[in-house]
């Protein structure tokens, strides 16, 4: 049987990764992302490795346009078996600067999309009696980060919901866990100030920089049977950050 994953935000960066490192794991994928360039690019990359791939261009805060697209992966690819809740943003700033639109856009985007997608996947997961939910959380929603009250907020959240959604869905067959990575060269990370990269860099034990593929091994064995009696777990891949 083919298994199906379903990463959101998987147009580059982090999410690009994963979905590469599941399609090598032997993954079909359903890609999302708002941008249709970055899409076809890592649907390229994915067909490359012999995998079925197709994409979907959605807001994933959006619950209706969720709705429609998990109604659409379902009919394309028959199942769902991992779905990677990997969409985010930051819009940074210190608190008492802080806009409400800054902090409404952070929530709506890296927490509401996360019960967006898992709500509307869980459903076909329910119907399967399995699956695996794994979403990516970050090292700043367990030590905190000035200047990062939005975020942090949207990613402790993120660690709350799957720890209560593991409890929901373990009897069924379907395990939740969350990736707290720390700090990764992405393009997200690139538009930080060089102080603020410093700043972060100077706190990793480890003492150099993750990359897109620390974090899709972490959730290529949350994927796969390995994991199979973890769930409702954080596992931090970020060089010693949190600890
Ligand atoms: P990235 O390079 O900015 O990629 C994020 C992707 O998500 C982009 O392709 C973006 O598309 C997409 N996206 C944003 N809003 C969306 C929406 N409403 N609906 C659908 N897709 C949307 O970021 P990244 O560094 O790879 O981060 C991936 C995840 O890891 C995020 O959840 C982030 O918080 C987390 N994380 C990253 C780091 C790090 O150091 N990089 C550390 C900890 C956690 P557009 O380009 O069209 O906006």
């Amino acid at each position: 049987m083919e298994k199906t994953a379903f990463i959101t935000g998987a147009g580059r960066g982090i999410g690009r990764q994963i979905a590469i490192r599941l399609a090598e794991d032997g993954f079909d994928c359903a890609l999302n992302d708002l941008n249709e360039n970055d899409l076809a690019e890592s649907k390229a990359l994915i067909e490359a490795l012999g995998r079925k791939c197709m994409v979907y261009k959605a807001d994933v805060s959006s619950s209706a346009e969720v709705e429609e697209m998990v109604k659409q992966i379902h009919a394309d690819f028959g199942r769902i078996d991992v779905l990677v809740n990997n969409a985010g943003i930051t819009r940074d700033g210190l608190l008492m600067r802080m806009k409400e639109e800054d902090w409404d856009n952070v929530l709506r985007i890296n927490l509401k999309s996360v019960y967006n997608c898992s709500k509307s996947v869980s459903k076909i997961m329910m119907k399967q009696k399995s699956g695996r939910i794994i979403s990516i959380a970050s090292v700043v929603g367990i030590m905190g980060n000035a200047g990062q009250c939005n975020y942090s907020a949207s990613k402790a959240g993120i660690i709350g919901f799957t720890k209560s959604l593991a409890k929901e869905l373990a009897s069924r067959g379907i395990r939740a866990n969350a990736v707290a990575p720390g700090y990764v060269q992405t393009p997200m990370t690139e538009k930080l100030p060089q102080e603020a990269k410093d700043k972060l860099a100077a706190q990793i034990p480890l003492g150099y920089l993750g990359t897109p593929e620390h974090i899709a091994s972490c959730v290529s064995f949350l994927a796969g049977k390995d994991s199979e009696y973890i769930t409702g777990q954080v596992i931090s891949v970020d060089g010693g950050m949190a600890m």
